[in-house]
C-alpha cells in the first residue's frame, strides 16, 4: 500500500559526482584548474578550451575510472534507502554510452544505491520515455521534456543549470529536498519519516 510514485534518478551529477572527476582530468590536461563553476552546460562543450572529441574522451575516462567517482551527497546510500522504505519505486536512468554502462552499474553497487529498474536512454530516447511519475535530473532539457508530458520534474541544481528557467520545475539542492516535497523529513536521529500522516 503506497501513494508514493515511481521516481527516476539520473546518474551523472545527481547521484555520481562525475563532473568533479571530469574537472580533475581536464585540469591535468590543460595545466590550470578547471572548477565545476566554470561548466556552462552538462554537456561541457564550450565551457573549457578542449575539442568536443577530447571532452568526450575525458568523459569516458571518468567512467572507466569509476572507482574514483565520489557520491554527489554524503550518506547517499541511506537517502536512496529512505525512498525505498517510504514506498517510492526507485528507478535509475542514464544516457551514457553503452560501453560505459557496466562501470555505472558497478559504481551504483559499490555505493549501495538500490534501484528496482535501470534504464539506458540512448539513440534519441529521453528520460521522459521512461514510465514513471517523477524525474530528478540536472539536465534542463530532460526535466522540461518530462514536465511537458504532465509529470513532476525536479531540477537538481548544479552550476550549469542554476540560471536556467524551466517552467514548473521543482528546484532542489539535494535529495532531502525531494523527500521533503513529498512530506518526508529527516529526523534528528537520521531516520526519515513520512510527516504527512504523523502530524
Ligand atoms: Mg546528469
Amino acid at each position: 500500500m503506497t501513494d508514493f510514485p515511481s521516481i527516476v534518478f539520473d546518474v551523472d551529477n545527481v547521484l555520481a559526482d562525475s563532473m568533479s572527476s571530469f574537472c580533475r582530468k581536464a585540469s591535468k590536461l590543460l595545466g590550470f584548474e578547471v572548477t565545476k563553476q566554470r561548466i556552462k552546460s552538462h554537456k561541457v562543450v564550450g565551457s573549457v578550451p578542449l575539442s568536443p572529441q577530447t571532452i568526450f574522451k575525458l568523459q569516458s575516462e571518468v567512467w572507466v575510472d569509476w572507482q574514483n567517482i565520489s557520491c554527489i551527497e554524503d550518506n547517499l546510500s541511506q537517502k536512496m534507502c529512505a525512498f525505498h522504505k517510504i514506498g517510492f519505486e526507485v528507478y535509475v536512468a542514464t544516457a551514457t554510452p553503452l560501453r560505459l554502462i557496466p562501470y555505472v552499474k558497478q559504481w551504483l553497487e559499490k555505493n549501495r544505491v538500490l534501484y528496482s529498474k535501470f534504464f539506458h536512454c540512448q539513440r534519441g530516447r529521453r528520460k521522459s520515455d521512461v514510465q514513471a511519475e517523477a524525474l530528478v535530473d540536472d539536465a534542463t532539457e530532460e526535466v522540461r521534456s518530462f514536465i511537458s508530458s504532465g509529470r513532476l520534474g525536479f531540477l537538481y541544481l548544479q552550476p550549469w543549470n542554476a540560471n536556467a528557467e524551466v517552467s514548473k520545475a521543482i528546484l532542489v539542492r539535494n535529495l532531502d529536498e525531494v523527500l521533503k516535497y513529498y512530506g518526508v523529513v529527516r529526523t534528528e536521529d537520521g531516520e526519515y519519516k513520512n510527516a504527512r500522516w504523523s502530524g
